[in-house]
């Protein structure tokens, strides 16, 4: 299954002082048919919530490569159950920013843009408050903040890889569409699975021993050392 990009078909007309509010009223319609992509960061958060380790997360819960949330086969996502989201307090953040979606310019530039929303969705929309104000309520700073650090993790990740072999620029869209087809639960790369890093790392850890933070920050000094390791 190949994944369409919805974002690509927003206006980006919005920034954080906009008008905007949106009430959700869990008429659930916004949590079915679609590709939910997942970071290291929030397949960790997901993880910890269900109380298992990222590897068994992305085992039994994703698809492309451990990049995506698994569907359900009537196309409802996996976590959705008959009183709504089953792991609201750690979803993910398109899950928390929509019914918005937001594009930021390598040079740093945001704006905001409203998603094509459910023809019945029961969400209402209006000018009540600002996108800052839906971003607050939202709790989406250490999501942003978070993506950012690995966003440019990645990027570095993707140069070191195109100076050591410059045909690298020219596999990617490939390399793109073969992680996108791997079988439910089969990881594309280390990169995502923050368990299997530590173990590979030679540590042992037991759930719950560090915070969030702690974990996601061991993980990004592995993942730098590593890049320093290969520039050497
Ligand atoms: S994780 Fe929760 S909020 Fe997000 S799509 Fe699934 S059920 Fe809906």
């Amino acid at each position: 299954m190949a994944y369409g990009d919805l974002v690509s078909r927003v206006d980006f007309d919005m920034n954080r002082d906009s008008p905007f509010s949106y009430a959700c009223h869990a008429c659930n319609r916004c949590c079915r048919n679609k590709a939910i992509r997942v970071n290291p960061y929030e397949i960790l958060r997901l993880a910890r919530y269900l109380g298992i380790t990222t590897t068994q997360f992305i085992e039994n819960h994703t698809e492309a490569g451990g990049t995506v949330l698994r569907p359900k086969e009537n196309g409802d996502c996996g976590f959705l159950g008959e009183r709504g989201c089953g792991v609201h307090p750690d979803r993910p953040l398109a899950c928390r920013l929509y019914p918005l979606a937001r594009w930021v310019t390598p040079d740093g530039n945001e704006s905001f843009g409203h998603l094509t929303p459910h023809p019945r969705t029961e969400g209402v929309y209006g000018r009540s408050g600002t996108v800052q104000d839906y971003l607050e309520h939202q709790q989406l700073g250490p999501f942003f903040e978070i993506s950012e650090r690995y966003g440019k993790l990645y990027q570095k990740m993707v140069d070191m890889l195109e100076k050591l072999d410059p045909e690298e620029l020219d596999r990617r869209s490939d390399r793109r569409a073969a992680i996108d087809e791997l079988p439910p639960g089969k990881l594309a790369s280390m990169w995502v699975d923050i368990d299997a890093s530590v173990a590979d790392a030679g540590g042992i850890r037991g759930l719950g021993q560090e915070t969030i933070e702690q974990e996601l920050d061991g993980h990004i000094r592995r993942i730098e050392a590593w890049l320093i390791s290969i520039e050497e």
